[in-house]
């Protein structure tokens, strides 16, 4: 039997990038996926079919995680379509470099609704759902440990992410519901991409202080997912789990 049959995984921002790769991970595990997306239904229906046509269970649901209603209907979806939920992965995220006279409002507003609120509106509304031995895993990020310059913002949004994370762990443990983070180094994504890192300076300066000696892939993430979505983890709570290849 494979470590998540018979349970069912929510996946937000799972349309792409380090979400894609963990909620093919976890069906391949044997995990019913709610692939979350909140514009690229393409992307989400790929993913949908590369889960299926491997004779495993998933269905695209679009919501945006910092809308109440929609982050409701996110995890509605699964109870309708699966009757259960079991582990909630919290990876939708957006990312924005600027440096101290660069921050906006409409800057700090657009990361700390999806990457804060957002994570708080999903797991609130999964929670009524979650019983015992469910995993909550919320993508984090090594920036709350490096603070990069020209990243007050995003880093702070991964520096909330963290303290939540202890929090929900000590509010949810005594209904026996695991809460932890992970906090990837950098990871080639669309989204690492398209804001420019992947062939930057930044990365190169990156990759020099990673022991391992490289950025991080998609699949590098999703199976530290895997493991903290099953029971190998059944004692792990309020952690956070640093996949960077060493960087810290
Ligand atoms: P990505 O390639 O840009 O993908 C982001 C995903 O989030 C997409 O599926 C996107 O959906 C979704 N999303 C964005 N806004 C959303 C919203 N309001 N509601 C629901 N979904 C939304 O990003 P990534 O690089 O894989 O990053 C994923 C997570 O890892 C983020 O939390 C990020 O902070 C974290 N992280 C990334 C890195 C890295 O180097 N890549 C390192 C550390 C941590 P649509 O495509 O439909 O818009």
């Amino acid at each position: 039997m494979s470590k998540l049959t018979g349970k069912v995984a929510v996946v937000t921002g799972a349309s792409k990038g380090i979400g894609a790769a963990i909620a093919k991970a976890l069906a391949a595990e044997g995990a019913s996926v709610v692939v979350n997306y909140a514009s690229s239904q393409a992307g989400a229906d790929a993913v949908v079919a590369t889960i299926t046509q491997a004779g495993g269970k998933a269905v695209a649901v679009r919501g945006d995680v910092s809308q109440a209603t929609d982050a409701q209907g996110i995890i509605d979806a699964a109870i309708e379509t699966y009757g259960r939920l079991d582990v909630l992965v919290n990876n939708s995220g957006v990312y924005e470099f600027a440096p101290i006279e660069g921050i906006t409002e409409a800057h700090f507003h657009k990361q700390f609704n999806v990457n804060v609120l957002g994570l708080l509106l999903t797991t609130q509304a999964a929670a009524k759902h979650l019983g015992e031995g469910a995993s909550v895993i919320n993508i984090g990020s090594v920036v709350s440990r490096v603070t990069p310059a020209a990243s007050a913002v995003y880093t702070g949004t991964k520096g909330a992410v963290d303290a939540i994370t202890g929090v929900l762990a000590r509010e949810l443990g005594p209904r026996k519901i695991r809460v932890n983070s992970i906090n990837p180094g950098m990871v080639e994504t669309e989204g690492a991409t398209s804001a420019g890192f992947i062939g930057s300076d930044m990365e190169t300066a990156l990759v020099t202080q990673t022991p391992l000696g490289r950025v991080g892939q998609p699949e590098d993430i999703a199976k530290v997912a895997v493991f903290l979505a099953s029971d190998d983890a059944g004692w792990l709570t309020g952690e956070q789990l640093l996949a960077g290849g060493g960087l810290r």
